[in-house]
């Protein structure tokens, strides 16, 4: 079945059968991912992840395609050379035009397929406004979290390892090795250990920048990375994404 609308007619949109199924807009970024991962990181991951998942749903699973958003709210790596933003306020104007269409066009449902750590706040504020905007159903996921991480890591690593990390970097080598320079795999942690303050996640958290906390633009290990790892992430998340995939595009609300 045809799953990418950008291929399709617009009298073919007009005529499918919309009563079930979700309308995905891949989510990526363009920043810089340390010395030895390329900028496209998050938006290769947030194609290539749907693809994987796609590849194994079932076509009764009616699941559409937007093409990927490749620039998104990166502003915590403003000062790292490579890395491009839209600043919070103009994402969620281009995100409330873009549900806005989505409605007008008979959709039901859309979800907000994200790569981007970043924008994770911002996505799921936005679902709610466009949720209240249009009457749509939407739905946010952050792929890479649809699974405790099976692999054994470092307890630094568990904590700090968020960016171009040893998850961002074993999985690149498993997909793409080409967009991987194997003789520049940085590890980096913050030294950041106030008693009550967390970056994210806690009672008290502090705004950070990337570059209040590393020099490389590295936020974990990635000389832990190997292609091994990340097909061992990989291979039990992919199944976890069409689960998710065939329920959102059928889901209701009970009332
Ligand atoms: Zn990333």
């Amino acid at each position: 079945m045809q799953r990418h609308l950008s291929h399709m007619t617009w009298t073919e949109i007009r005529d499918l059968d919309k009563e079930s199924g979700v309308v995905v807009l891949p989510i990526g970024s363009l920043e810089q991912h340390g010395a030895h991962l390329t900028i496209n990181t998050d938006t290769y991951f947030a194609e290539r992840f749907l693809e994987l998942a796609l590849e194994q749903l079932p076509d009764s699973i009616k699941v559409w395609c937007l093409p990927v958003m490749p620039i998104t709210n990166s502003r915590e790596h403003e000062g790292f050379a490579g890395s491009f933003w839209l600043s919070a306020s103009t994402m969620m104007n281009v995100l409330r035009d873009i549900g806005a269409s989505i409605a007008r066009s008979g959709f039901r449902r859309l979800l907000l397929w994200n790569c981007h750590g970043g924008n994770i706040p911002l996505l799921d504020l936005m679902a709610r406004e466009i949720r209240a905007d249009t009457g749509l159903a939407v739905f946010t996921c952050f792929p890479p979290a649809a699974l405790r991480d099976p692999v054994e890591t470092n307890e630094r690593e568990g904590t700090f390892g968020i960016h171009a990390n040893d998850w961002e970097t074993s999985v690149m080598m498993a997909l793409a090795p080409q967009q991987v320079r194997a003789d520049k795999l940085t590890a980096e942690y913050p030294d950041f250990a106030p008693a009550h303050l967390k970056l994210e996640g806690s009672a008290a958290n502090v705004a950070w920048l990337t570059r209040d906390l590393s020099d490389s633009g590295v936020l974990g290990d990635a000389t832990l990375s190997t292609p091994e790892r990340g097909w061992q992430r990989l291979t039990p998340l992919v199944p976890k994404w069409v689960d998710m995939l065939s329920e959102i595009s059928r889901f209701e609300f009970a009332s």
